[in-house]
């Protein structure tokens, strides 16, 4: 008898139909000698609309709020999966992330799991039921709700996955695996059977929102054996996998991922003196605001630009801040960009093959697309360009790249 853990996400119980298919799911999966936790996601659409009404009210609401409010989008779909089974004959109950007991830090709305309690859930495996537990929750020691960040089902699923020693945790979605990059963007896009950990942990932390970054890391730390399949359609979809598999010949790119959810600010005149890159991003490093890719220049005139990202939602605030160092340094300008996306090449192949970061430069030079900034690691390599630039360089890169999947009927 195998313990698995499934997950599904917003669009996959986006409707009562929608539940009711994934009952029959998890009931079939059952009756084949499978004990089975079952964590869901609010049903599509939900999240943001509880965030609206939110910002109908303030700009600002607790994050304490916040978290009481968003966590019962997930309240609504466990209790309706668990009835759906209940209807066909399969014993179900369902729990809130604080029943049952993920106890998280006190980082409201990014709240990281510190322990689960697995009691109450092995008590209800071997009494035959189906666990349903609500995901992207859980509870501070204090008894708070907590949320864990947009996508954070997926981190539950892991969690209780790892907790609970499961032979696989498998995350139901819309899409029938991971894919050379997102198929709703590109269309020749192809499902890889398999992804390496530490790949997929750059794809998601370059905005591959397939799955979320933390639920990745988690995966790793605890090797729990990860699979990305459809919830509309029978596959094998695609596994997340410790190891590299030399046995296949691999493209040195596995795949490409963006994000549209980060924004430019450069500050320029500033002295080029020692400490003027601490003197700036400090301050925005104690306002909370992350800072992802950097870049530093010096002018001919001797004084010095730094230009960085951060997600878009805090760029007034990082502007704001901006405007106030300027006033110190004597800096005579500030300017803020949100007109930007980063695109990024990921694969192991790129530690052992020179000449992909030229070719990326190559490819985006002839179809005029001007790159802002670069950053690279040893297995990425990250470009700023224009929005609007987004959808040529994504499918110029893909094709440069040999992932378009090849059309049998030619
Ligand atoms: P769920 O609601 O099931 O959690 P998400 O919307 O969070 O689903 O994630 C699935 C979506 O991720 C897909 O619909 C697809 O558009 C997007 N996506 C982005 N990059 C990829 C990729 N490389 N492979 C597959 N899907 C991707
Ligand atoms: N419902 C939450 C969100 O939309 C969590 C999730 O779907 O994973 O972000
Ligand atoms: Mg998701």
């Amino acid at each position: 008898m195998s313990l698995i853990v499934q997950k599904y996400g917003g669009t996959s119980v986006g409707s009562v139909e929608r539940i009711e298919a994934v009952a029959k799911k998890v009931a079939d999966f059952r009756a084949l000698g499978n004990e089975v936790v079952v964590v869901v996601s609010a049903m599509s659409g939900e999240t943001n609309r509880l965030i609206g009404l939110a910002n109908n009210i303030t700009d600002s609401p607790s994050p304490r709020e916040m978290d009481v409010l968003v966590s019962t989008g997930e309240q609504v779909t466990i209790a309706l999966l668990a009835m759906a089974l209940e209807k066909i004959g399969c014993p179900a109950r369902s729990y809130t992330g604080a029943q049952v007991r993920i106890l998280t830090d006190k980082s409201h709305t990014k709240a990281r799991i510190e322990d689960i309690d697995v009691h109450r859930m092995q008590d209800d495996l071997a009494a035959g039921r189906v666990l349903v537990v609500a995901g992207f929750q859980g509870t501070d020691a204090d008894g708070n709700i907590t949320t864990l960040g947009r996508g954070g089902s997926d981190t539950t699923a892991v969690a209780l996955a790892a907790a609970l020693k499961a032979d696989e945790c498998q995350i139901y979605t819309d899409v029938d695996g991971v894919y050379t990059t997102d198929p709703r963007v590109v269309e020749s896009a192809q499902r890889l059977d398999q992804i390496t950990f530490e790949e997929m942990l750059e794809m998601a932390s370059q905005g591959s929102k397939v799955l979320q970054i933390r639920a990745v890391e988690f995966a790793g730390k605890y090797k729990v054996p990860l699979r990305v399949l459809s919830s509309f359609e029978d596959g094998p979809g695609t596994l997340i996998t410790l190891e590299e598999d030399e046995s296949m010949e691999k493209p040195v790119v596995s795949g490409i991922a963006f994000n549209r959810d980060e924004a430019k600010l450069t500050i320029q005149g500033i002295p080029d003196t020692p400490g003027v890159a601490y003197r700036i991003l400090g301050p925005i490093g104690e306002a909370n605001i992350e800072v992802d890719v950097i870049v530093q220049n010096v002018s001919e005139d001797g004084t010095t630009a730094l230009t960085f990202t951060v997600h878009r939602n805090d760029m007034k605030r990082a502007e704001e801040k901006l405007h106030e160092i300027a006033r110190d340094l004597q800096a005579p300008t500030v300017i803020a960009d949100a007109d930007i996306v980063k695109v990024s090449l990921v694969g192991v192949g790129m530690r052992s093959h020179a000449g992909v970061a030229s070719q990326m430069f190559q490819t985006l030079a002839e179809h005029s697309i001007n790159i802002q900034m670069i950053t690279t690691s040893e297995i990425k390599i990250t470009v700023v360009i224009e929005e609007k630039y987004l959808e040529l360089a994504v499918r110029a890169l893909h094709t440069s790249f040999g992932l378009d999947v090849v059309d049998q009927s030619e």
